[in-house]
């Protein structure tokens, strides 16, 4: 592993070991695939790797307005993949479907006729999209792994390549950039590199599953290195205050163990049970009490991850404050 200018470059076994090891708090749900087109396969010199990440960041940067590069990862002719923006980071990949997304760009233009993928590239890029659809349990399927082919430029919204597209990964991505093309051809690499990674290599337990949610129900909520109140406060954590979600990987003598690698417990009697729910309308008003006749404070988009905290007459408070949504419109 070598760092640079603030990025990471891995082979793709450092990169399956690495993602192995971190936790990551953001809700990860589906992966875009992206390619360059410029920069393409004449501009890889073969160890330019972190000046061309740096100037796509500067790019991004200065041309764009964005806060960083926009993509999580790019992956390089020789197979090398660099890290971009923070995983925890929203990225700036599909207009429209960039929530609980991680992007990657791959390297060089795909459209037919122009750059022709190496062995090696192509075979990062069916190996990372395996192992992150496993550290993050997304189905292998092309309602999750997604081509930005397939969202209208103007709309966002999904069209699956008609009206206003890039071409993006390319026309000859894998043998096409359609969604049957995906189905066809990448989806099912994918799936038999995921059925590997099960059964010929080694890797530390999967992260334990989250078994419910709780909200933090006091003004201030310790967190201690075991589950009673004479065990230490755990010195590099804040309490958790007020209205705060916690996850709750495991449960013993009305404590919550709410970190999946660490030792992390909070007493439960200052919680109350969370759930979460989807937005399933494209647009969901939140008012300030559980009625249409209430007042209008906002709103929230299709795919939108809520946190209910009371139910009341089918409607629900998404916050400690008064903040509701009618119940109709989310997905649990
Ligand atoms: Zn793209």
């Amino acid at each position: 592993m070598e760092t640079k200018y603030g990025f990471t470059k891995l082979s793709i076994e450092e990169f399956e070991s690495w993602l192995n090891k971190i936790s990551v708090a953001r809700t990860i749900k589906y992966i875009q695939e992206h390619h360059t087109a410029i920069p393409g396969y004449e501009h890889f010199t073969g160890s330019n790797h972190f000046e061309r990440q740096k100037s796509m960041r500067d790019f991004h940067v200065v041309e764009r307005g964005f806060s960083d590069i926009a993509q999580q990862f790019t992956t390089f002719p020789d197979g090398s993949i660099v890290t971009g923006r923070s995983l925890e980071k929203t990225p700036s990949g599909i207009k429209g479907f960039n929530s609980h997304s991680i992007c990657i760009e791959h390297f060089g233009n795909f459209d037919k006729g122009k750059d022709e993928m190496r062995k090696e590239h192509a075979e990062t890029i069916v190996r990372m999209t395996a192992a992150l659809c496993r550290k993050f349990n997304i189905p292998v399927d092309t309602d999750h792994v997604v081509y930005h082919h397939w969202f209208d430029l103007n709309t966002g919204k999904r069209t699956n390549g008609t009206g206003s597209t890039k071409s993006c990964p390319g026309t000859a991505f894998f043998g096409g950039n359609t969604v049957d093309d995906a189905q066809n051809n990448f989806i099912p690499l994918v799936k038999s590199a995921l059925k590997k990674i099960g059964a010929n290599i080694s890797v530390p337990d999967a992260p334990p599953e989250v078994l419910r949610y709780a909200w933090v129900t006091t003004n201030t909520l310790n967190v201690r290195k075991g589950a009673g109140a004479d065990f230490d406060k755990v010195a590099d954590r804040e309490p958790a205050a007020l209205g705060a979600v916690l996850r709750v990987y495991k449960e013993k003598d009305g404590w919550l163990k709410i970190s999946a690698s660490m030792n992390h417990w909070v007493n439960g009697k200052f919680t109350a049970e969370a759930k979460r729910a989807i937005v399933t309308a494209d647009t969901l008003n939140m008012r300030t009490g559980p009625g249409t006749n209430f007042e209008k404070k906002g709103s929230f988009k299709k795919g939108d991850e809520l946190f209910i905290y009371k139910e009341e007459n089918g409607w629900c408070r998404v916050g400690v404050e008064e903040k509701w949504v009618s119940g109709e419109f989310l997905k649990q």
